[in-house]
């Protein structure tokens, strides 16, 4: 039974599969890009793919344009060693892959390689996706880049070994919060990637429940300043919070992307925000939306990826994110404007 055999009963988008394996059978190196910002789903869809590479003779490198160190949650996926700083990716380049961002603006300062490359290919799961490669394997149904790069790997023949599934799995357990925003298939991979011998449980606890003793007066000081907005959308409601310079020291982006996990299961508000200063610019925000599909006295769940769009940014249709310029009323007066 194929993965997309699976998941019968759910139309799943016919993505081309075989222009994409012909572009990476023809390439002569591959370079990826991940989003800016990384999480564990693009940078476990980069390196799964680079294993992949380096197992055929492939020359492959890796790389996203910001922060310049990955993650800390992330040092311990297999194939870090084909990371590179943005600098070392050269102006013209073979095949270039950009995994798991929705437009070339969240490759970053990486962004402008897309023009000096012989071929670009997009591998995808955000609904917002621009299409903005020649081939692009775009799914928005998808739970993760890294289950779209499953099936890629089954079209191609690649069989699943540990290193490559556990990559993969690193996407799948946090884009799917856990295993919460599931769909039929998604055990069905995970089970085959478990079926490698990856240690799951590990993979969970150093990707999702592992923190520095800064992240809990961190989160004391976040919380305390949440606003709850109820009349937002038709009583839809919603829930935000800062996290201020001063709030991030000591901690990681991990730490600080944790924080929309806790404002969003607020029972009186469908939308959800956290709006994240940077840390060297100033005056810029990264705003983190998410939305709930139904509660009590609410309306249908609001499309984040729409209000993100319209605020210049993009994502899924319940988690999205943009980046606001201004002092903190007039990013929350912008963010309420677009609400209604
Ligand atoms: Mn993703």
């Amino acid at each position: 039974m194929t993965l997309s055999e699976s998941s019968a009963g759910t139309a799943r988008s016919a993505l081309p599969f075989e222009a994409a394996i012909a572009a990476l059978n023809a390439a002569g190196s591959v370079t990826i890009v991940c989003h800016v910002q990384p999480d564990a789903d693009t940078v476990g869809s980069g390196l799964a793919l680079a294993l992949v590479l380096e197992r055929r003779g492939i020359p492959v490198r890796v790389s996203f344009a910001e922060p310049a160190e990955l993650p800390q949650s992330m040092r311990t996926l297999p194939g870090v060693w084909h990371l590179v700083p943005p600098a070392d990716v050269p102006d013209q380049v073979d095949l270039l892959i950009a995994v798991d961002c929705g437009s070339a603006g969240r490759l970053g300062a990486l962004a402008g390689r897309m023009d000096g490359a012989a071929t670009t290919l997009v591998i995808d799961h955000h609904r917002s996706n621009t299409t903005f490669g020649d081939v692009n394997l775009v799914d928005p149904d998808a739970e993760s880049t890294t289950a779209v790069i499953a099936r890629l790997l089954e079209a191609w023949g690649e069989p699943l070994d540990a290193v490559v599934a556990h990559c993969l799995y690193a996407g799948l357990v946090t884009d799917t919060g856990s295993f919460r925003w599931v769909r039929p298939g998604t055990h069905a991979l995970a089970d085959r990637l478990l079926a490698t011998g990856i240690d799951g449980p590990e993979i969970a606890r150093t990707l999702l429940d592992t923190h520095p003793f800064a992240w809990l007066p961190m989160l004391s000081r976040v919380l305390g300043t949440a606003r709850l907005e109820p009349a937002v959308r038709d009583g839809t409601g919603l829930v935000y919070v800062f996290v201020r310079r001063a709030d991030e020291t000591g901690v990681g982006s991990e730490e600080v992307e944790s924080v929309i996990d806790i404002v969003r299961t607020t029972t009186e508000a469908g939308i959800a925000a956290v709006f994240k200063e940077s840390r060297t610019v100033e005056d810029r925000w990264t705003v983190s939306l998410r939305s709930r599909d139904s509660g009590p006295g609410m309306c249908d769940g609001v499309d984040v990826a729409a209000v993100a769009t319209a605020l210049g940014g993009g994502g899924h249709r319940y988690a999205a994110g943009y980046t606001a310029y201004g002092d903190p009323e007039g990013i929350v007066a912008a963010l309420l404007a677009v609400l209604g």
